[in-house]
C-alpha cells in the first residue's frame, strides 16, 4: 500500500501518471490531503473510479488519539497517538501569542540514553515516517481546529538520528502547495550528532538549530549524555561556531536545570566560558521532574537568577515557560505513564 502523507507532489503525479490518470489530479488530491481529508470518498472532485482505485492501492493514515491531557491552566494539549503497526508516539500542542506550535516525534523511543529523559528508557522502537511526523501536525490541526503556524522537532527522539526522513518532513511541511510553512517558523533540536549539525546546515539553511548542551564540561555531560563521548564538546562547538557562521543564524543552546547536578555556581561559570561569544542564545529549561529518572527540578526563581547571570556575561538567555506544568510535560512520560496502565 501507498501511505499518501509520506509523498511529495512529485511523487504522487508519477503514481497518477502510472495509473493513466492526467498529472493534474496529483494537486487535486494533495488539496484534500492538507485540508486533512481522510477519507477517499471525501475528495468530492475527483472521479469515483480513481476514488475506488486511491481505496485500494492507497492508506492516508491518520494517527489514532490513544490519550490525550489538556492543561487547564495554558491550553497546552498533549496527545499519545496511535501508529498503524500499534506503537505510539508523543505529540504536543501549545499556544503562544505569535500562534500555535506542535512538538513533534521523531522516533519511537530513543536510542541516545541522556541520563534525564524518559524518552530514552525503553530504547529505540523504531524510526518515524515523514508522513508520520506530518501527520502529527495535521491531526492536531484536525482535533484542535487550530491552525499551526509553528513546528519544533524536540519530542521523543534524536531527529538527526532519522536525517533523511525528518529533511523529508521538513520539505512536505515547507513545500508551499502543502502545508506551506516557512521554514523559519520550524525548530530542529539535536542532542549533538556532529556530522549531521554539518550537513544540516548545509540542506535547511533556513531552518532554527537547537542543541541539547545541558552540561558545559566533558565529564558532566558525559555523565548526562552518552552522545558526549563519541561527539566531545570539541568537536560539537566547533561544529556549532562554523553553523552559525555558514548561515548567519543563531543557535540556541537548550539547558535543562537540574538541581544540584548543573546548576551550581560554578559549573554556570563554566557555561559562561565556554559560550561566550557565539552567535548563540540560551534557553533555561526548569526540568519537569520525571520520576524514573531520579533527578530534581529547580524552582522559576532559581532559574531566573542563573538567567541573569548569563545575560550579564552578555549571553541572551531565557527561561522557558513551563507550559502544560499540570499535565505529564516531560517528552515520554505519557507514553511511559500509558505503557504502564495498559
Ligand atoms: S533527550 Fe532527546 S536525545 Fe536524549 S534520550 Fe531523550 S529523546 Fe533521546
Amino acid at each position: 500500500m501507498i501511505k499518501l502523507r509520506d509523498l511529495t507532489l512529485e511523487e504522487l503525479k508519477q503514481y497518477m501518471i502510472e495509473l493513466g490518470q492526467p498529472p493534474f489530479r496529483a494537486k487535486q488530491i494533495y488539496d484534500w490531503l492538507y485540508k486533512g481529508v481522510t477519507e477517499f470518498s471525501a475528495m468530492g472532485n475527483i472521479p469515483i473510479d480513481l476514488r475506488e482505485k486511491l481505496a485500494e492501492t492507497c492508506q492516508i493514515d491518520p494517527l489514532q488519539v490513544l490519550r490525550e491531557q489538556k492543561s487547564n491552566v495554558d491550553g497546552t494539549r498533549k496527545f499519545l497517538f496511535g501508529l498503524p503497526d500499534g506503537n505510539a508516539v508523543e505529540s504536543v500542542y501549545m499556544e503562544y501569542k505569535y500562534g500555535a506550535s506542535v512538538c513533534v516525534s521523531s522516533q519511537a523511543g530513543c536510542r541516545m540514553g541522556c541520563a534525564f529523559c524518559a524518552s530514552g528508557i525503553d530504547g529505540l522502537v523504531r524510526n518515524l515516517t515523514a508522513g508520520e511526523m506530518l501527520s502529527q501536525v495535521l491531526d492536531i490541526q484536525r482535533e484542535t481546529g487550530k491552525p499551526i503556524s509553528h513546528v519544533v522537532v524536540m519530542g521523543t527522539g534524536e531527529p538527526f538520528d532519522n536525517y533523511e526522513q525528518l529533511v523529508k518532513f521538513i520539505r512536505l511541511l515547507h513545500a508551499p502547495e502543502g502545508y506551506g510553512m516557512s521554514m523559519r517558523n520550524i525548530t530542529v533540536s539535536t542532542c549533538g550528532l556532529v556530522p549531521c549539525i554539518r550537513r544540516f546546515g548545509k540542506d535547511l539553511p533556513q531552518v532554527n538549530l537547537a542543541i541539547s548542551l545541558h552540561a558545559p564540561t566533558n565529564a558532566l555531560r558525559s555523565e548526562l549524555m552518552p552522545i558526549n563521548r563519541k561527539y566531545g564538546l570539541s568537536m560539537l562547538l566547533p561544529a556549532v561556531r562554523d553553523y552559525a557562521q555558514e548561515t548567519g543564524r543563531r543557535v540556541t543552546f537548550e539547558y535543562a536545570l537540574i538541581h544540584g547536578v548543573n546548576d551550581t555556581v560554578e559549573v554556570i561559570g563554566q557555561l559562561i566560558q565556554l559560550i561566550r561569544g557565539m552567535l548563540c542564545h540560551v534557553n533555561l529549561i526548569p526540568l519537569n521532574e520525571v520520576n524514573e529518572t531520579g533527578f530534581g527540578t529547580v524552582g522559576r526563581a532559581k532559574a531566573r537568577e542563573i538567567a541573569t547571570r548569563l545575560e550579564d556575561a552578555g549571553i541572551p538567555c531565557t527561561v522557558r515557560r513551563q507550559l502544560g506544568a499540570d499535565i505529564d510535560g516531560a517528552c515520554g512520560q505519557l507514553r511511559l505513564a500509558a505503557r504502564k496502565s495498559l
